[in-house]
């Protein structure tokens, strides 16, 4: 079975028209969980991560196994408002509107080499942002990792304007 078997799509979720990728059958799988872990950290053991940094909230799914299993810290990137102590911040434009996410600022030290982990890329806006902020505190962004890419909204060509190179388990 393929990783992208355990993900389930709903139509017009949370709108009509979205075609919402659903993992959690795949967080519901022992071997899919346990499959998607182990590929990242294939992908990842000798690049020599300090921290990972992972966007709330499906990004702290996967993130904090593979921390675990690469021997590196976590670093959390919240909606604004969730981390009690001193934070950087950074907003980005959402369909109607914008969002704000935080880092503390002493989550990262200047130099350390971060992975970027979130459940998925869409238009790239969220990863951007939280890209922006590792740069803020002094990181260097080595790759950003997903489990699944959704190429037709570009995200990872908007990643790559930045830098930063774009990993995905599956489309
Ligand atoms: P982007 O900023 O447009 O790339 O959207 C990515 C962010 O929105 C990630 O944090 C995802 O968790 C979430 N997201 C967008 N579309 C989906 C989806 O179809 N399934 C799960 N999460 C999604």
């Amino acid at each position: 079975m393929s990783l992208t078997d355990y993900i389930r799509t709903i139509p017009d979720y949370p709108k009509k028209g979205v075609q919402f990728r659903d993992i959690t059958t795949l967080l519901h799988n022992p071997e899919g969980l346990k499959a998607a872990v182990n590929q990242l950290v294939e992908q990842y053991k000798d690049l020599k991560i300090d921290r990972i940094a992972v966007i709330e909230s499906r990004g702290f799914l996967l993130g904090a196994p593979l921390a675990y299993c690469l021997d590196a810290g976590l670093v959390l990137i919240r909606k604004k408002g969730k981390l009690p102590c001193e934070t950087l911040e950074e907003s980005y434009d959402l369909e109607y509107g914008t969002s704000t996410i935080e880092v503390h600022t002493d989550a990262i030290m200047p130099g350390d080499r971060i992975l970027l982990v979130d459940d998925l890329i869409a238009t790239g806006g969220t990863a951007e942002a939280a890209i922006k902020l590792i740069r803020k505190c002094g990181g260097e962004v080595v790759e950003c990792a997903f489990l699944v890419n959704l190429p037709e909204l570009k995200g990872d060509k908007l990643l790559e304007k930045l830098g930063c190179s774009t990993f995905a388990l599956c489309a």
